[in-house]
């Protein structure tokens, strides 16, 4: 059965589609996190960073080349942002497909919550 993310690649259910190549989509986060959070996904269904193969390096260098180009057209090159890649438990990854998240248009403050 395919993933959550293939579904929307493959339209079966409904995203906010912001950008599409032949390697790679993005898409509008459900749940945002920030004024902008886009989900970029490469089309080929890798379930964690740790299932990466070494013909996926082109769609992963896209992943980044495509943040740039929407932190540019969201408007939030300049101010700043903040890319992430969860893998795993440790790392809250809920849909094992892959994904770049891209936020911003606010401070995002530390890159982790502080332990006190
Ligand atoms: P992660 O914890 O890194 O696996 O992130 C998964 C992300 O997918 C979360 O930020 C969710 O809000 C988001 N998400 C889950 N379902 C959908 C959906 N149908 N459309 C858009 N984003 C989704």
């Amino acid at each position: 059965m395919s993933s959550l993310f293939a579904k929307i690649i493959a339209r079966e259910i409904p995203a906010d589609i912001v950008y599409e190549d032949d390697l790679t989509l993005a898409f509008r986060d459900i749940a945002p996190q920030a004024p902008v959070h886009i989900l970029i996904i490469p089309k080929r269904e890798i379930a964690t960073v740790n299932d990466v193969m070494p013909a996926d390096e082109a769609a992963l260098g896209r992943l980044l080349r495509v943040a740039a180009k929407l932190a540019a057209s969201e408007g939030i090159a300049q101010d700043g942002y903040r890319l992430i890649v969860n893998c795993n438990e440790h790392g809250g990854q809920e849909v094992f497909h892959l994904h770049l998240h891209l936020l911003g248009g606010r401070n995002l403050g530390p890159m982790l919550a502080r332990q006190t």
